[in-house]
């Protein structure tokens, strides 16, 4: 079986989904392991290099023609799409609910789908997990580059020049990115405080030396896959009101709220945006799905009354070579799991949980009735 590694086509994505450190174990499976030309420019990593490790260095149209498994770290469009031979799998991180045109296309030439967002949060599954391996990152990611914003240091320091008082972070939803991003800014010496709706979280907030911010909201929860439900207007309103007086004293603010397969919920807006006081940094880490803050930009930094408001897509990218050995393992935890060595061929077997939701198209059919 040949496994064909794809590069980014995209500027700010610098990862690969193909690590030198992890590269070994799909090599020692027997498989073929063919590379786009300059995979590894993102991450300091040579074509010799992937040479060196026994695979095999092609063009973008031959690893497409040839790939029994097509490894990438984006949605493919048509024009990669019709190179691709039926039977062929696509395996990565494919932004499915942005693209109906990619599974109705793989549907069609009855190219098999996996979608990596779609691994369940179940623990078998963890070790193949991109969202939290990249969320994870990316909530790093976002605490430093709010704090080369801010025109304070992080820390308490005491000197003889005077006492300089730590800097207040305010983190508001506390998923994987979130619990990253409290942890990365305690360790930096800030004063954090965290809120999230899901009020499971309130013990994990606490024991990262945080603390939790209560905003009695009514019912909320979450869905069996861990994720938050979506707040009425009116809960959201509330929520805005009351979490206007911590963003007030916050110097940094970073907003991770997302719901899954629905735009990002509004949190921030103008009002508590006036309040806060000039020289914060509000860092949206929504803004690809929607956007947190009120004002934002993708890749931009916009400025309301002395506050800078913070956008930057691809986040786990600024760690490219951590995102992409993390990326790698996931996806050789899946090829791991579901390859046949005797077969030399991949085992869609539909009675595995795993099988069940991240395949989204097999031999021809739209498996998951989302996207029927
Ligand atoms: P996510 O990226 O979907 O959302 C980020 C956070 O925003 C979530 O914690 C969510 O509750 C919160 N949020 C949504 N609306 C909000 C609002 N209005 N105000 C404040 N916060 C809001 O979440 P995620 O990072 O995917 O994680 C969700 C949960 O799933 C976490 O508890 C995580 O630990 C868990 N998880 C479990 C597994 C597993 O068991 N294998 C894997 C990954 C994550």
């Amino acid at each position: 079986m040949i496994i064909s590694a794809l590069k980014s086509s995209v500027v700010s994505d610098k990862r690969s989904p193909i690590h030198i450190d992890t590269v070994k174990n799909l090599v020692n499976l027997g498989l073929e392991i063919w590379f786009e030309n300059g995979i590894g420019e993102g991450i300091n990593v040579s074509n010799e290099s992937f040479i060196d490790a026994g695979l095999k260095m092609h063009s973008r149209e031959d690893c497409l023609k040839n790939g029994n498994l097509i490894i990438t770290n984006q949605a493919l469009e048509n024009i990669d799409i019709d190179l691709i031979k039926p039977s062929s799998t696509i395996l990565g991180m494919v932004n499915p609910f942005s693209s109906q045109n990619l599974i109705d296309a793989c549907s069609k030439s009855k190219i098999n789908l996996v979608s990596m967002e779609f691994i369940p949060r179940i623990t078998r599954a963890q070790k193949m997990d991109v969202l939290s391996s990249q969320a994870n990152l990316a909530g790093y990611v976002a605490v430093i580059e709010s704090a080369k914003h801010l025109t304070t240091a992080l820390p308490m320091m005491m000197t003889a020049a005077g006492t300089l008082k730590p800097a207040k972070v305010f983190v508001i939803g506390v998923g994987v990115a979130g619990l990253q991003a409290i942890a990365t800014a305690k360790r930096l010496g800030a004063r954090v405080e965290a809120f999230d709706t899901r009020d499971v979280v309130e013990e994990q907030v606490n024991s990262l030396g945080a603390k939790f911010v209560k905003i009695d909201l009514g019912e909320t929860g979450e869905t069996d896959q861990g994720y938050a439900k979506e707040l009425t207007e009116d809960q959201i309103q509330k929520q805005k009101d009351l979490q206007s007086k911590v963003c007030e004293r916050s110097d940094i603010v970073i907003t991770t709220a997302q719901l899954f397969g629905r735009p990002a919920p509004m949190l921030v807006d103008n009002n508590t945006i006036d309040k806060m006081m000039p020289g914060s940094v509000i860092f949206d880490m929504a803004v690809e799905s929607g956007g947190n803050v009120e004002g934002s930009q993708i890749d931009n930094i916009v400025e309301r009354n002395g506050v800078k408001i913070v956008g930057i897509s691809n986040l786990a990218s600024k760690v490219s070579s951590h995102a992409s050995l993390a990326l790698s393992n996931n996806y050789n935890n899946w090829i791991s799991d579901f390859y046949n060595k005797e077969k030399s061929s991949l085992n869609f077997d539909f009675e595995d949980e795993i099988i069940q939701s991240s395949v989204l198209v097999y031999d021809g059919k739209i498996m998951n009735e989302r996207f029927q």
